[in-house]
């Protein structure tokens, strides 16, 4: 039996006084049985991962990273190791996130490389794929997953695969308002299972977590977290928001 997860990416916004504020007042609005139901994790700027990591202490809160370096250590000004996440509490880390493919030019083989990294010291990734508009308007859009999920897994053995987090992340929805329908979401995660299925087995297809992210607010995430084979989901605008974002915790909480 999968368990939701339900993650918010804070991306480039909240100073470190503000993260603090955002984490506790998220704390007070969640319920410790909806917690045994569904995991959350919040993903802060670096700057504030050890502030969010103090306040969510003993809560069952999780702590993630939205970036990692795919090199141990050494003279790379600006990045951060898996080492430093994992000393600050980190547990995931988001890898290959869209706005990360396309303002930073990440491609399939340094993502490749950094969830490589990643498991190597113990960090989940969540590891984002989807297609953009046109490439969804041209109805390539499962080539193009395929050739994520193939290219970003590449070398990941069948033992380490239960760690990887997929969040099936549709350019076109994210930021934008726009949503997959959670028909064309289920699809879409259940391709990625036969994906899955076939580059490792069918073990592997029914125990890993894909979760959905694009535009997930509390009027639509019942509709979408309901959809069969969504396992939680990927937040952004909606995880400042912490009344918001704690109704989707809850709404995933009382999903069957
Ligand atoms: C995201 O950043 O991963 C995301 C899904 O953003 P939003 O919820 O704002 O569309």
């Amino acid at each position: 039996m999968r368990k939701k997860l339900i993650a918010g990416n804070w991306k480039m916004n909240l100073t470190y006084k503000d993260s603090e504020k955002l984490a506790k007042e998220i704390i007070s609005k969640i319920e410790k049985k909806d917690l045994n139901k569904t995991d959350v994790l919040l993903c802060p700027t670096f700057v504030s991962l050890g502030i969010v990591n103090k306040a969510i202490k003993d809560t069952g809160i999780s702590l993630g990273a939205q970036n990692i370096s795919y090199e141990n250590n050494g003279a790379l000004t600006g990045e951060i190791s898996a080492e430093i996440l994992k000393s600050v509490g980190c547990e995931y880390v988001i890898i290959g996130h869209s706005e990360r493919r396309s303002y930073f030019h990440e491609s399939n083989a340094v993502i490749n490389k950094k969830i490589r990294k990643a498991i190597e010291f113990d960090l989940k990734p969540v590891f984002c794929v989807g297609e953009s508009l046109v490439e969804r308007e041209d109805e390539i859009y499962e080539g193009i997953i395929e050739k994520q999920l193939t290219e970003g897994l590449a070398g990941i053995e069948s033992g380490k695969i239960a760690e990887v987090i997929i969040a099936y992340e549709p350019v076109w929805a994210i930021g934008t308002g726009l949503n997959a329908t959670p028909e064309q979401a289920a699809q879409i995660h259940s391709f990625i299972r036969k994906i899955i299925q076939k580059l490792y087995n069918e073990k592997a297809a029914n125990e890993i977590l894909i979760l959905y992210g694009g535009s997930v607010n509390e009027n639509n995430s019942e509709s979408i977290l309901s959809a069969k084979g969504i396992d939680g989901a990927l937040i952004g605008g909606a995880s400042l928001k912490p009344d918001d974002f704690s109704k989707i915790v809850r709404t995933a909480a009382q999903i069957k």
